[in-house]
């Protein structure tokens, strides 16, 4: 049995924040953006800043509201700073693989707030073990932190000339790291923000009234704390934001972009702005696209709290059944899936949720969920409609079925894992106890995610959860279900 605390990653989505900003309370502002950002991660928290001169760290395992307070936040000085949240892995946590990492170079500080999965990781860690590098942990933000302290171009050469010591270093990473990156990072006086090739996870960029640069994996970050929305980091980009204000470059280019669509679906929050577009709205066209798709002889339609609201307004919308409210939730949970194991996944779905009964009694009910992807929340809520006074439970879930594992930062990493990739529709109906149950298709998901995009730059979405299609090479090795013991056994060789 591998112990977790030798395996921290490789799945990781967390959520990263970045300010430039001096004369404010940038410890402070980092605090709120994270704490805007916590629905990304709720494992552990982290900031770093730099005064220019000295840098200083607080992380610690929790919630952004639990890990901080005023007295350790009070320490935090500079006019620069970066702060991470990391998601939740399968298995304990522990606070050596907390984010940000800041380590001393040859160059000075460096800290790296990284969210994402890098396919190759197991690669470079190899590399850095022979090039007579330690490692502390098993995540790959460890092993990003470690090669970007690496001489500047020893891990690609070419880079355009005008790029300073640390935007050398991200070109030369960027060439040689495959997956998904969006990396932030803190060096004594900039920022420096990046995106890969594909632009597999969010990146934006926002601006301070008064001057400054804030950084975030999503907008509602920067809404947040009252910056304004300037434009996303365009994948392949590297940013650096320091006294002289703002400088792009675009270190590398791919034939498309792969936005990871479950971003869409579920995991950004929904006020959040991708490609010019508000989560809620995709969410609600794809409920609209679902009505269309599956519509149900019903009375009532009601969400899964909070996240499929969206999108069972949009199916009440285009089918014309009433929109209601069947469940009540704890909002003192944290997401089921922090939950360590399986058995306690099943039992959380009754401490998070209470069924509505005035509103049940007697109804035929379609229950609008975004995903199913273990299918051990499905099963207990039909459960709980009909003690509730359900007559009938109708499921209807705004994606389609999650089949295939994520090796670029979403934490469904294997086969084993999937309900949908071992049982088919009936097979899952007949499992959670639903009366109906049907998705939306994969080109009904694709239009409500497209609609406003009216072709107008290149675009295209990762959809290899549902698809199969991975728009990256995958080796071998991440589709075992075990691979967590080959970084032991290159840990230990
Ligand atoms: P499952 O089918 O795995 O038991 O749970 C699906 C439910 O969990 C859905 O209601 C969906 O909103 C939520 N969900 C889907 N993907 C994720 C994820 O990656 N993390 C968390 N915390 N919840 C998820
Ligand atoms: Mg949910």
């Amino acid at each position: 049995m591998i112990e977790d605390w030798q395996y921290g990653g490789p799945q990781e989505e967390c959520g990263v924040f970045g300010i430039f900003a001096p004369g404010r309370d940038v410890a402070r502002l980092t605090f709120f953006g994270l704490y805007a950002l916590q629905h990304r991660g709720q494992e552990s928290a982290g900031i770093a800043t730099s005064d220019g001169n000295v840098t200083y760290l607080h992380k610690g395992m929790g919630l952004v509201s639990q890990v901080f307070n005023e007295t350790n936040l009070k320490p935090l000085e500079g006019y620069l700073a970066i702060g991470h949240n990391r998601y939740s892995t399968t298995g304990a946590s522990h606070l050596r693989n907390a984010s940000p990492y800041l380590i001393e170079t040859v160059h000075g500080p460096l800290g790296v707030a990284h969210n994402g999965n890098l396919t190759n990781a197991l690669e470079l860690r190899q590399e850095l073990l022979e090039r007579g590098v330690g490692l502390a942990s098993t995540t790959d933000s460890e092993v990003i932190t470690q090669m970007l302290a690496s001489k500047a171009d020893s891990w690609a050469e070419g880079h355009p000339a005008h790029l300073d010591n640390w935007e050398r270093r991200l070109w030369s990473m960027m060439h040689v790291a495959e997956g998904a990156y969006s990396l932030i990072v803190l060096t004594r006086n900039a920022i420096y923000a990046m995106r890969d090739s594909l632009g597999l996870r969010p990146l934006c960029i926002g601006e301070l009234n008064g001057g400054g640069y804030v950084v975030a994996s999503e907008s509602c970050a920067l809404m947040t704390i009252g910056a304004e929305f300037v434009r996303e980091v365009e994948p392949g980009e590297i940013v650096r934001i320091n006294a002289s204000g703002l400088r792009s470059t675009q270190a590398a280019t791919a034939n498309k972009r792969a936005l990871c669509i479950f971003e869409y679906v579920y995991f950004a929050r929904p006020d959040s702005m991708f490609e010019g577009q508000t989560i809620h709205d995709v969410r609600q066209r794809m409920g609209r696209q679902l009505g269309l798709e599956a519509p149900a002889d019903a009375d009532i339609v009601i969400p899964v709290p909070d996240s499929a609201f969206p999108a069972a307004i949009g199916y009440s919308d285009m089918t014309g059944i009433p929109f209601s409210e069947g469940l009540t939730k704890n909002r003192y949970i944290g997401r089921t899936f922090i939950q360590p194991d399986d058995e306690l996944r099943r039992s959380s779905v009754r401490l998070k949720y209470n069924p509505l009964t005035a509103n049940l009694e007697g109804k035929r009910v379609v229950l609008v969920d975004d995903s199913i992807v273990r299918g051990n929340t499905a099963g207990p809520i039909v459960q709980l409609l009909r003690d509730g006074g359900a007559a009938e439970v109708h499921v209807r879930v705004s994606s389609p079925p999650v089949r295939h594992p994520c090796f670029m930062g979403i934490d469904m990493a294997t086969y084993s894992q999937l309900v949908a990739a071992k049982y088919d529709i009936e097979g899952i109906r007949s499992r959670i106890g639903a009366d109906s149950l049907a998705y939306l298709s994969l080109p009904g998901m694709e239009s409500a995610v497209r609609e406003t995009l009216n072709g107008t730059r290149p675009h295209g979405h990762c959809t290899a959860c549902f698809s199969g299609e991975y728009p990256l090479n995958v080796p071998n090795w991440l589709f075992e279900e075990d691979r967590a013991r080959l970084f032991i056994s290159v840990a230990q060789a």
